[in-house]
């Protein structure tokens, strides 16, 4: 019997094409795989986001709600969604489906969902991946164990499942149900991956025929994965331990594909530290400022993830490039106590974080989120007093930012440095924690400092981004 797989793309994330799954289904259709995307996140987006309820669906699924807490109105809705998705996948007559669970905050989302096909037709397939079978910070594959005890689910691939799936299906040999190791791979070859045309997804695909604002002329990709530093407090590094790059040209080559037949004029990149390499990121820069001027086009921007380096390490260029092609960067800064920037391993100071801003400071180049981190472990008073001067410092640059995100407090993620800090008591959740050598900053003090940043953020009319769904997980923790 020949296989077909249908890829599923669940609630919550943004309401646009999945770069990660329109890999993985390059690389299917490769290898002669039978195989389609359908975007549940999508269609939740498009029939709720403008309805009162959508407060409510938005907050089941951050704050992972189970049945017992779920009114029944919000269950009828729900319920609805889980059997229409089935439904609408069956007819699509998979042998398998394979259900991408991007963050924990899908996963009762995924269980749901699971529930719903195995009830209409238990002999399709189901196979779970994506970060979200993780508990956060963990290579242990928690929710794809809970998932197979419940038979929710088949199997799962626990890490990079591109090469996994398509030897899955082809019936070879391959790493699946694997709990405790995280696979990645050194030799993914992303230089391989082909521009495509946006038609199957925002153009004429069913899922994406009503274009909504966020995919309007929009292509969605990455430039690299995984990340060349290692900050005490991610894990990026820790899931993704490689770092892997497309080449300059083929990068550029599907911009201009989507720019001329397309007429896309944003991009929005899925890269951790899209310019983990000088080399590469400047190549495609210059070769996509002088595309945009040889043909006269103003209006273009992409945004992306983008790391701080010390200033020895961002050549100057950099700037004018960044303006000649309408960068909107999302920056994690961190902090400005140099003190917790060296504990962090940010591998820069606070001088070069202004530096920085100082040399970008050019029309063309906007900071579509900074983030920070507000009660980091070894945070004391005086830091915590410089932070808030250093935030203070960047209102100058206020007309370039269109969103800051202080989150909720710092989190450790369990395997990351800083959960192996000796004297660091880990609670249940990772922003749970205790930390003995810097006994006042209590989760009381740390609620107390980013009230204090919120306070100001409301004074001087800051735009916080994320600010409901912070606020939920914050509401949701101090419940604990
Ligand atoms: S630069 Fe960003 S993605 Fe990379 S390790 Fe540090 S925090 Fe993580």
């Amino acid at each position: 019997m020949n296989k077909k797989i249908v890829l599923v793309s669940v609630p919550r994330l943004d309401p646009a094409p999945q770069a990660n799954l329109r890999f993985l289904l390059k690389k299917l259709q490769d290898a002669n795989i039978d195989s389609e995307i359908f975007d549940a996140n999508l269609d939740l987006y498009k029939r709720y986001s403008d309805l009162p309820s959508w407060a409510d669906i938005e907050r089941w699924g951050i704050q992972q709600q189970d049945r017992q807490n779920t009114s029944n109105e919000l269950w009828q809705e729900l319920e609805k969604s889980f059997s229409l998705w089935a439904e609408q996948i069956i007819n699509l007559h998979p042998t398998h489906v394979g259900i991408c669970v991007f963050t924990g905050e899908s996963r009762n989302w995924t269980q749901w969902l699971c529930y719903h096909i195995r009830k209409a037709n238990p002999d399709i397939v189901i196979v779970l991946g994506g970060k979200g079978i993780n508990k956060p910070g963990r290579p242990n594959a928690d929710f794809g164990e809970y998932c197979l005890s419940w038979n929710l689910c088949d199997y799962y691939f626990n890490g990079e499942s591109e090469l996994e799936l398509v030897n899955f299906l082809q019936d070879r040999p391959c790493i699946v149900n694997n709990p405790d190791t995280f696979v990645s791979f050194n030799d993914l070859d992303l230089s391989d991956f082909v521009y495509y045309s946006n038609d199957e997804y925002q153009l004429t695909s069913k899922w994406y025929d009503q274009p909504i604002n966020v995919q309007d002329k929009l292509l969605k990709t990455y430039s690299t994965r995984g990340c060349v530093k290692k900050c005490t407090f991610c894990d990026v590094p820790l899931l993704r331990s490689n770092w892997s790059m497309r080449s300059p040209q083929n990068l550029f080559d599907e911009i201009r594909f989507a720019i001329e037949e397309h007429n896309v004029r944003s991009i929005a990149f899925t890269d951790e530290m899209i310019n983990g390499s000088n080399k590469q990121f400047l190549a495609w820069l210059e070769l996509l400022a002088n595309y945009l001027e040889k043909n006269n086009i103003q209006d273009f921007q992409w945004e992306s993830q983008f790391g701080l380096k010390s200033k020895q390490s961002i050549p100057t260029r950099t700037f004018d490039l960044l303006d000649r092609t309408g960068a909107a960067l999302t920056i994690g800064i961190d902090h400005f106590s140099n003190a917790v920037l060296d504990h962090m391993e940010k591998r820069y100071k606070q001088d070069d974080i202004f530096w920085f801003f100082e040399n970008a400071n050019k029309p063309k180049i906007t900071y579509k989120i900074l983030m920070f981190i507000v009660g980091y472990p070894t945070e004391t008073l005086a830091d915590f007093e410089i932070f808030k001067n250093g935030i203070v410092e960047l209102f100058q640059y206020q007309p370039q930012i269109q969103a800051w995100d202080f989150g909720q407090t710092c989190s450790i993620p369990f395997g990351s440095k800083l959960s192996k800090l000796e004297n660091i008591e880990l609670g249940a959740q990772q922003v749970d924690w205790y930390y003995h050598n810097n006994p006042t900053l209590t989760k009381e003090e740390r609620l107390n400092r980013l009230s204090i940043i919120d306070q100001l953020s409301q004074e001087h009319q800051l735009n916080l981004t994320r600010a409901k769904a912070t606020s939920l997980r914050v509401e949701s923790w101090t419940q604990q």
